[in-house]
Order: C-alpha cells, then structure tokens, then sequence
C-alpha cells in the first residue's frame, strides 16, 4: 500500500517533504505523494508544516507523523507478522514453480580473444568480469566437440576466482587439483574454457530473482546448486567433487 510506505517514510524522515518523499519511495509522481498526504492529515496520523525539509534543505511543506501514525505503523507491522507466521504454519503443501532461461558466456578479454586456461585476463577484461557469478568450466577435445564433463562453482569475484585456478595457493586443494587436471589436459590437446552464467530475472514465489541477487551467497549457491543438479540429472559428468 502505498499510503503505508508514505507514512513509514516519514517516520524514518521526519520534516521530509512530498519531493524528497516522491524520490525515496521511487513513486510515479509527485502528485500522487500529496494525495496519500492528505489523505494521512485526515486520519490524523501525520501532520504538515511549513519548514526546512530534512533531506534537501528546502523550505517547503514537510510532513511530521503523529503518536497515533506511530500507532498505525505499529499495528501494520503486527499485521505483517501475523501473515508471515501463517505462511509458515500452513498445513498444507507449499508452492511455487520456477521459470528459468538461462545462458552460458564465454568471457572475452577483448572482441577476437576468448578466455581459455590458462590466459591471465588483461586489467580491463578483470574489471569487467568480476561481478558475483556463477560460472562453468568446460572441456572442448581435440577434434573440438564439447564433454560431459563439467565443473559449475560460484564466486563473490569471478576474476579472483579465476586467479585462483591460474596460481593456486598451496592450501587450496580443489584448485590445485583443477588445476592439474586442466595442465594436463592442455598437453593432451584439449581447450578449457570458463563460461559465465546469465539469466532473466525469475520467480520464487512472488520474489524476484536476478543477477543481481547474485551478490547475496546464498542466493549463488542456490543457483549454482540447481545447476549442478540439473547437469547432473543430465547425464553429465560433474568434476567439482
Ligand atoms: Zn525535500
């Protein structure tokens, strides 16, 4: 409801006016904040007066809650908990499907030059490819055909990661083993290649999910986990164990 992000703002801000509110709340205009304003005056939960506003130091109409929009905000907040512990507490089967499109990228360091262990990626190409990720490697034979083998991981900064794999510290087992692997299959002919996972934003539930919720670790770890998984079902060879 908007009206109740309105009154929660200015609980946070109080002296903030419609403008500053408008851009806080990301709402469509202006017009519609002076509305739920007003609207809030009647019901006596906030009231307005002309003042330095809070946030852009302009003398304007600037709004102030009351004790009893304190109040309403209060039992709103009940409300919410009352809601959540029924979702909890439902006897019955849970439900959401998932609708996922997704893309594996090779990583380029720039437009001709495919990232391929094990080239060291240029400053530039580091910086572009380091956002949280969930990433692949892959196994292209000689004869260029692609394996059923493949390992899927997750990393806060892809290009770290990538370094990792490159000059393994002596404590990090599971690169130093990849990285072994992939040496000597480099002498036997083959391409490796680390491949960067994209995808459109998609529903669990009513939550969206997108790449940018990839900056959480948990959400990565799920997402590299349904992955794996589906590989798995697929009938690949995962070489992350
Ligand atoms: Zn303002």
């Amino acid at each position: 409801m908007i009206k109740d992000i309105v009154l929660k703002i200015i609980e946070e801000k109080p002296n903030c006016c419609d403008d500053c509110i408008t851009k806080i709340g990301d709402f469509k205009s202006r017009q519609q904040v002076n509305k739920r304003c007003n609207k809030l005056v009647e019901k006596g939960f906030i009231f307005r007066e002309k003042n330095k506003c809070i946030i852009c130091e302009n003398l304007k109409i600037t709004n102030i809650i009351t004790s009893s929009g304190v109040n309403e905000l209060n039992t709103l907040e009940e409300k919410k908990k009352d809601k959540r512990s029924a979702v909890l507490e439902k006897e019955n089967f849970g439900r959401f499907n998932i609708n996922f499109e997704f893309k594996w990228n090779s990583l380029f360091e720039d437009e001709n030059l495919e990232f391929l262990f094990p080239i060291d990626l240029n400053k530039e190409a580091k910086k572009k490819h380091s956002s949280p990720s969930v990433y692949r490697w892959i196994l292209i034979n000689p004869e260029g055909k692609k394996l059923q083998d493949v390992y899927i991981g997750e990393a806060s900064e892809l290009t770290r990661r990538i370094y990792n794999y490159l000059k393994p510290g002596e404590s990090q087992k599971t690169n130093s083993r990849l990285n072994k692997l992939f040496t000597e299959l480099l002498n036997l002919g083959y391409n490796i290649s680390l491949q960067k996972l994209s995808f459109k934003p998609f529903y669990l539930g009513e939550y969206e999910i997108n790449e940018n919720s990839l900056e959480n670790k948990l959400t990565r770890r799920f997402v590299e986990h349904m992955m794996a998984s589906y590989y798995l079902n697929a009938g690949y060879n995962l070489i992350n164990a």
